[in-house]
């Protein structure tokens, strides 16, 4: 795997987006998703300056951590309410935060000595009933006592719409979301609200185009992933 070239290739996909849609150079981050890929793969991707990584399960993602405590570390998996504890001690951030209750224990469970936890809130954009998240009207209602949860600061959204093919289509759920962050941001007022965690492989260019933050690439980076192992 030349993860040199997959990096190079990436970064110049998002820089290259962030021109074509009027988006300030830089303003997006890179998140490298690295669920089922061993230590090895990272270690070679920080060497090469990636300093942020996803995981999305729990017991894998301990033994990375454990290994890599330098590196900023992502938690962007679903999470059962029995689980939030070794989160809240060992991540830096959460993007799947998808109710009420999780964002109570994780702010309960985080450690007083570290800095707070940052948190997304998941949203269920395209309301499909596999996948979990905040309906809009659930956050507009709790969003203002999520904000108020004492080692936790909140500091944006996420989500994963459903799957589409083309560009024009990708956009529309995108564009809800982008409509959605700008939304909570006046209401929350407060300049910690800054991210939009959006965009995968498969449509990295039009989250960029809606004003997504933060993009989470998996397979570009890292090949595809083998579940058999
Ligand atoms: C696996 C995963 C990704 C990465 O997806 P790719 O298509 O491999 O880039 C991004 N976000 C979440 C939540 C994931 O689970």
């Amino acid at each position: 795997m030349d993860y040199q070239a997959n990096l190079a290739q990436v970064t110049h996909r998002i820089r290259q987006a962030e021109q074509r849609f009027d988006r300030l150079q830089g303003s997006v981050q890179l998140l490298a998703v690295s669920k089922t890929k061993p230590i090895e793969a990272i270690n070679a991707l920080a060497k090469l300056g990636q300093n942020a990584f996803g995981e999305n399960y729990l017991q894998e993602s301990l033994d990375k951590i454990g290994q890599r405590p330098d590196l900023e570390w992502h938690f962007i998996g679903p999470i059962q309410s029995n689980k939030t504890k070794p989160i809240a001690e060992h991540f830096n951030w959460v993007h799947s935060v998808d109710r009420l209750k999780i964002a109570q224990r994780l702010s309960a469970q985080r450690p007083t000595e570290l800095p707070p936890l940052n948190i997304l809130l998941q949203v269920n954009i395209s309301q499909e009933e596999t996948k979990s998240g905040f309906s809009p009207q659930q956050l507009l209602d709790q969003v203002e006592q999520i904000q108020q949860l004492p080692n936790l600061t909140l500091r944006g959204l996420m989500a994963i719409p459903k799957a589409e093919t083309e560009f024009d289509q990708q956009r529309v759920a995108l564009a809800q979301m982008h409509s959605l962050f700008n939304q909570l941001k006046s209401v929350l007022n407060t300049t910690n609200f800054d991210t939009l965690s959006m965009g995968m492989s498969g449509d990295l260019e039009a989250a960029i185009a809606e004003g997504s933050t933060l993009v989470r690439i998996g397979t570009d980076l890292f090949g595809a992933r083998d579940y058999a192992v």
